[in-house]
Formats: C-alpha cells, sequence, structure tokens
C-alpha cells in the first residue's frame, strides 16, 4: 500500500501536472467508487484545480468550494489516462479536465475499496473520512507522540499503522521505524518511555525523508518492492546495521519483519496473540 512518502510525492507530481486546470466533469465507473452524495461533484466543475493535497494516506484534490478526496487503499492508483477508453481495466473513477485531459483511478483486485468522497472546502474541518485521523506521523513531537502512546496502549508496530493513532504509516513504514528505533515491534506503547518515544520520532522522521528522496526520484509512483528499507520484505537477508539474519512473524495478510540483535536482545518474536487461540 502507498504510505505517507508515496503519496506525498505523488500529490506533488499532480499539483505540478494539474494545477490551474479547471475540472470539467467527475465519472464514476463503478458503483461504489463515489462514496459521498453532498456535496456533489458537480460543484467543482469549472473550478480550477488549486492543488493536489495529501492528509495521511489520502490524496486531496483541491478546487475551492469542494474537495475531491482519494484513497488509493492496497492496489489503487491515480494515474494520467492517455487512452480514456469507455472501460478501462480496474477502472474505478475519472476526473476529465478542460484541456482534454484525464485522471484515471484504477484499483487492481476486486476488493473495490478504493474511492473518492467529496468533501466541502479545503477539507480541513472535513468530516469522514478525514475528520478521526491521527496527527500527521512526521510532524509529532516525542512529548506529543509519547502523549500519543499513552491513549493508545498496544503493540508498537500495531499503533505505528493505526491511523487514529497516528496518520501516514502502514505496513512497510512501521516496520522501518521500528527497526530504525532498536525496538520490538511487540513493544507495548503504554510501557514505552520518553527515550523510546524520541527515537521513534526520528526514526519516522528518517524513514519517511528517505522515502520521500526516493520517490521524489521517479516519474510515477513506486511499486513496494523498490521501495528502500532495512527490513522490510527482507527476511533470511542480512541486517543492513548489524549482519543479523532479519526474522518475520507472519499474519495472514502481512508480516512483521525485524531483526532480533537490533530489536529484541536476540529474542525471536513469537506470535502469541494468535497462539493462545490456536491452543
Ligand atoms: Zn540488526
Amino acid at each position: 500500500m502507498p504510505e505517507l512518502p508515496e503519496v506525498q510525492a505523488h500529490a506533488e507530481r499532480l499539483t505540478e501536472a494539474f494545477a490551474g486546470t479547471p475540472l470539467e466533469r467527475f465519472v464514476p465507473i463503478t458503483f461504489t467508487a463515489l462514496k459521498t452524495a453532498v456535496p456533489a461533484p458537480d460543484s467543482a466543475y469549472g473550478r480550477p484545480l488549486v492543488e493536489v493535497g495529501r492528509r495521511g494516506k489520502y490524496l486531496l484534490l483541491r478546487f475551492g468550494p469542494t474537495t475531491f478526496v482519494i484513497h488509493l487503499m492496497q492496489g489503487g492508483r491515480l494515474l494520467v489516462d492517455a487512452k480514456q477508453s469507455p472501460k478501462p481495466r480496474g477502472g474505478q473513477a475519472r476526473l476529465l479536465f478542460e484541456d482534454g485531459r484525464a485522471l484515471l483511478l484504477t484499483e487492481a483486485g476486486t476488493e473495490r475499496r478504493a474511492g473518492v468522497w467529496c468533501v466541502p472546502g479545503d477539507a480541513e474541518e472535513a468530516g469522514p473520512p478525514l475528520a478521526k485521523l491521527g496527527p500527521e506521523a512526521d510532524r509529532l513531537t516525542a512529548a506529543e507522540l509519547q502523549e500519543r502512546f499513552r491513549e493508545f496502549p498496544m503493540r508498537l508496530h500495531g499503533f505505528l499503522r493505526d491511523q487514529h493513532a497516528v496518520a501516514g504509516l502502514g505496513r512497510r513504514l512501521a516496520n522501518e521505524v521500528c527497526h530504525r528505533a532498536k525496538l520490538s515491534p511487540f513493544a507495548n506503547t503504554g510501557k514505552l518511555k520518553p527515550e523510546a518515544a524520541s527515537a521513534v520520532v526520528e526514526a519516522i522522521r528518517g524513514a519517511v525523508d528517505d522515502g520521500l528522496a526516493y520517490e521524489r526520484t521517479r516519474p510515477d509512483m513506486s511499486s513496494s518492492a523498490d521501495r528502500p528499507g532495512g527490513v522490510h520484505h527482507r527476511v533470511g537477508e542480512p541486517c543492513p546495521v548489524c549482519g543479523d539474519t532479519i526474522r518475520a512473524v507472519e499474519y495472514s495478510s502481512y508480516e512483521v519483519d525485524y531483526c532480533p540483535t537490533c530489536q529484541t536482545g536476540g529474542k525471536v518474536l513469537a506470535d502469541n496473540t494468535t497462539s493462545k487461540f490456536l491452543k
């Protein structure tokens, strides 16, 4: 799933390409693509795109009175639609601009979870889907993060992925942040000391900055295998910091990757939550 750096760099690319161009029409291709009824998309027709911003993992296409909030979910993309074919593969919705260009929202697979929400104004005060997002992950101070830790006591890896706790990170960056901070992905946030909060703040900024630097060199959004990192999807490879072998705890839809020497005092993690239920 595209996370903060990928979405941010993509927002910048789209702003550069489309800012100032008036919207002609919004065309839903599937009936699940548009998640809202009010305001209607036509409230933005004829309005130039002010910019494409970002909040958490959402793209915000700002047209003044109305903002189109787009979530790409797992396999979604918002790409320049050169062909504009009537039935594009994976097509969810299309934004047609007055200069004849178009942006196409596609989603791979059949989950149909990517979508578009129209919200009034510049979306800062918006209701769903932005209202319950936590603060931007890379903007927090250590004291603010410590506060969030107390409010959301859970495993650190789960906390980093929880968009209500902090917004913008996903499975990949949660792995990378835990590794950079030299903390166990299973550490309980409710028990973490201020030094740990400082380490996590630094780790988030480092991982986000590296991701952004890489992503900004690209003409389009990277695929997950190309993104920079030390542990994510590198099980069996040597840790770039200490040389120990990267290990994983596997779940049905994702894995937690970590280095035992750097993060758990050499201990190999088992998934206690799952094994308890399996007994
Ligand atoms: Zn290591």
